[in-house]
């Protein structure tokens, strides 16, 4: 059975263009691109090209990109970063509903003496900048929030949130990971000092990623050794995996607007038909400001893990955004923040596309999905009119 794969905000395909630039770089060029010798030296020439490549994506200085290990590291980096060039700040302001990337950073800075302020979003996911003007204070050392989040693709008025940030001179740091490729990003341009992307959300391979910062931002790296990345990041650099990165940023930006005007269309076309077939059912999410290629219903009644399965019988790739924590199966903290209802939060599943998603794959899912609810909203022991048990649920769910 083929695999449709509509699961791109977890990962993506290498890019078989990607896979060839690299190859190279593990079969025949496995010089250290700081040694002395010409063996070594072709191998930092390529490193200096894709690096070029990655910059030309987001708009920013070669010299402004360090490579990470991944964008869980670029994100790290960033806020450690963030922190110790303001010494005397100590607050961070940051969003209910980031990655836990940057989420359980934060947690584990309250035990360390920082107080964090985690915004609310409102009922489409979407911020409240009066909520971030009244946060914001001299004691600010650090606002860190997400560019697009990764379950309903909402997208934050980054450029209006980065105004305010300077206003009270904190360090403004951007997990870009679900916007790069996807959003044309020009840091000439913007108020971000720091950026992070990963390369296995862009059809590079895992094990990749780069953090931008831009040029007069006080940096400490995480990771102390070596020379390598001007001193920000030591570590003999992951070559293949660099090539590729540098080989997919090319590729992103060539494909930007064909790719994300087709997801589109393909992505409205699935949820509108789903809408228009399927009774109670919802898109999460804020309808205009969203990414091209995600789209998050809620399917009331219904388990979403429920969902996957069935939808895995015919090879359909999918996810809920909810973690199965510890036997019990916790709904997803962005849904949670966004004050969904009980029975929408369990039954909702992601589709997330990408510039190999075909109109036939859309089709098969368009097909399938319908009976798929019927049958499961038939054996539910949710029930449409059993109001009272429901309300019990979402009482339990509060007070957890
Ligand atoms: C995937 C993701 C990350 C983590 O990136 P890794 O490379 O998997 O560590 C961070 N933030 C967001 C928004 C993501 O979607």
């Amino acid at each position: 059975m083929s695999i449709i794969y509509l699961d791109n905000n977890a990962t993506t395909k290498v890019d078989p263009e990607v896979l060839e630039a690299m190859l190279p770089y593990l079969r025949d060029y496995y010089g250290n691109p700081s040694s002395m010798h010409t063996f070594g030296g072709q191998v930092g020439k390529a490193v200096k090209t894709a690096r070029q490549q990655l910059a030309t994506l987001i708009g920013a200085e070669e010299s402004e990109i360090v490579y990470t290990s991944c964008g869980t590291e670029g994100d790290n980096a960033a806020i450690r970063a963030a922190l110790l060039a303001h010494p005397e700040r100590r607050h961070i302001i940051t969003t209910q509903v980031e990655h836990p990337a940057v989420l359980n950073v934060c947690k584990q800075l309250e035990t360390q003496g920082y107080t964090v302020t985690y915004l609310s979003v409102n009922h489409q996911g979407q911020l409240d900048l009066a909520e971030l003007e009244a946060s914001l204070t001299g004691n600010t050392a650090l606002v860190t929030i997400m560019y697009a989040n990764n379950e309903t693709g909402t997208v934050f008025p980054i450029e209006q949130i980065g105004l305010r940030v300077k206003e009270f001179g904190a360090i403004f740091h951007v997990d870009a990971v679900q916007a790069v490729g996807k959003i044309p990003l020009n840091m000439k341009t913007s108020t971000i000092d720091m950026l992070t992307l990963s390369g296995h959300k862009i059809h590079a391979p895992k094990g990749i990623g780069a953090l931008y910062i831009r040029r007069g931002v006080r940096f400490r790296p995480l990771l102390i050794g070596g020379h390598q990345e001007r001193g920000r990041r030591a570590g003999t650099e992951n070559v293949p995996a660099i090539i590729a990165l540098g080989k997919a940023a090319e590729l992103e930006l060539l494909h930007l607007e064909e790719a994300t005007t087709r997801e589109r269309k393909l992505r409205d076309r699935l949820e509108q038909t789903l809408l228009a077939k399927i009774s109670d059912c919802e898109v999460n999410g804020d309808p205009t400001q969203r990414l091209p290629n995600t789209t998050n219903i809620g399917f009331k009644y219904i388990e979403g893990e429920a969902i996957l399965l069935s939808l895995n019988k015919y090879g359909i790739c999918a996810s809920s955004g909810s973690a199965c924590t510890s036997g019990s199966l916790e709904p997803s903290h962005v849904l949670r923040a966004m004050g969904l209802p009980y029975t929408t939060l369990h039954g909702s599943i992601r589709f997330s596309l990408c510039r190999y998603t075909t109109e036939a794959e859309i089709d098969q899912v368009i097909e399938v999905m319908p009976s798929i609810i019927e049958r499961l909203r038939a054996m539910s022991p949710f029930k449409n009119d059993d109001a009272g048990w429901l309300q019990e649920q979402e009482q339990a769910l509060i007070h957890r």
